[in-house]
């Protein structure tokens, strides 16, 4: 049975993630920023939180944590930044695998926006959990590390099947893409792309998931053939004003 995923936007900009395997009837919140609208999302649903997998220690994708495991959740997440988390009961780091029923998620340590930060991927479903690394169009910031490691997790995403749905932590793809059509100027595929991004955004719509094929197409973070190409990318979207 395929998992069900729920997007819940949190916060500003946020989204957290509801993922329930039918046959189990277990549910984890991936990144919860906030309890309230993750436990409604899940109440409406009629489904319990039984686990909370984080993907890195920032408030806006820990902030529910609390309040959620005050209802019986587990929290899962990367034993690096343990200290700043304090509400982990499981530290995971590359290679652990973590699981939803039947379902099972490798964890990938993608370090770079957070040192410890980690994505959750579920191979046999073809879906990945990227939080602040991987966005549509994009890459996190790099508070915590170097364009060198936001390089490498980028090679390793890339390197996924082309079908793998992508699911990140934040709505960034509209200021992503008018960055991208800067750096790549003579990308159709970006160009093109915007066009139904704007449309998506005009009417009030996610533009997430997006999928490694469309982001290996667009994305200038994913594409860069050099650790120094992906730093210059990064520096020049950091100092954007699109
Ligand atoms: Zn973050
Ligand atoms: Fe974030």
């Amino acid at each position: 049975m395929p998992l069900d995923i729920v997007r819940v936007p949190v916060l500003s900009d946020n989204y957290a993630w509801l993922v329930h395997d039918t046959e189990s009837g277990e549910t984890v919140a991936i990144d919860p920023g906030e309890a309230g609208p993750v436990l409604a999302a899940a109440a409406d649903r009629g489904w319990r939180i039984d686990h909370v997998w984080t993907t890195h220690w920032h408030p806006d994708h820990t902030g529910g944590n609390a309040a959620i495991k005050a209802q019986g959740a587990t929290i899962t997440g990367p034993g690096a930044e343990a200290t700043k988390i304090p509400t982990l009961d499981v530290r995971v780091g590359e290679g652990d695998s973590v699981s939803l029923g039947a379902h099972v998620a490798r964890v990938m340590t993608v370090p770079g926006h957070t040192q410890g930060h980690i994505a959750f991927h579920f191979a046999d479903d073809a879906v990945i959990f990227t939080g602040d690394t991987l966005f549509a169009m994009g890459c996190g910031r790099l508070f915590e590390g170097t364009p060198a490691d936001m390089f490498a997790n980028m090679q390793r995403y890339a390197a996924l099947p082309d079908e793998t749905a992508v699911f990140c932590g934040h709505e960034y793809t509209q200021s992503n893409g008018r960055y991208a059509l800067v750096a790549e100027p003579d990308n159709a595929a970006i160009a093109r792309r915007m066009i139904d991004v704007d449309a998506a955004r005009a009417r009030g719509e996610a533009t997430v998931p997006t999928t490694i094929a469309l982001e290996k197409a667009t994305n200038p973070f994913l594409r860069a053939t050099s650790a120094a190409q992906l730093g210059d990318y990064r520096a020049a979207k950091d100092a954007f004003k699109g």
